[in-house]
C-alpha cells in the first residue's frame, strides 16, 4: 500500500465519528484567512491572535466527536444566513417596485405598501390601527 492510500485510511479512520468540515467551520476559515492576510499586511498583533484563534475554533468544530451540537451550531448558522439573504432580497424588489413606496408600521413593525407620488398621505397599519404620515 502506497504512502497516499495509507494516509487516506488513516484519516479516514481518524475522522470517523467527528464532526468534520462543514458549513460554518468553512465560514470561520476564510474569516480566518482574510484576518490572517489583513494581520500581515497592517501587522497587527492582536487580528493575528484573533485569527489564531478562529484556526483553533475551526479545527476544534471540525475533530470535535459532539457532532449533535456542532450540527445545531451549522444549523442556526445557516438559518441565521437565509434571514439575512431573505431581507437583502426583499429590500431589492422594494427598490425595484417603482409603483410603490413601502413603510414600517412604527409600532408593530408591519410592512406596509402604499402607492408613490401621492403627497403626504395618512397610512393606517391594517394590523395595530397605527396611524401615521409619509410623504409618498
Ligand atoms: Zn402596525
Amino acid at each position: 500500500m502506497g504512502f497516499f492510500a495509507r494516509f487516506q485510511l488513516w484519516l479516514q479512520r481518524f475522522m470517523y465519528g467527528r464532526n468534520g468540515p462543514d458549513q460554518l467551520s468553512l465560514v470561520i476559515l476564510i474569516v480566518y484567512l482574510v484576518f490572517y492576510l489583513v494581520a500581515q499586511i497592517f501587522r497587527w498583533p492582536i487580528l493575528a491572535i484573533v485569527s489564531l484563534a478562529l484556526l483553533g475554533w475551526c479545527f476544534f468544530r471540525m475533530l470535535s466527536r459532539n457532532v449533535t451540537a456542532r450540527g445545531k451550531e451549522n444549523q442556526a448558522f445557516l438559518s441565521f444566513f437565509r434571514r439575512l439573504k431573505s431581507h437583502s432580497n426583499q429590500q431589492k424588489s422594494f427598490r425595484q417596485d417603482k409603483d410603490h413606496r413601502y413603510y414600517k408600521c412604527p409600532k408593530c413593525g408591519n410592512i406596509l405598501r402604499v402607492p408613490r407620488g401621492k403627497g403626504k398621505i395618512e397610512i393606517k397599519c391594517p394590523v395595530c390601527k397605527t396611524e401615521f404620515i409619509k410623504k409618498t
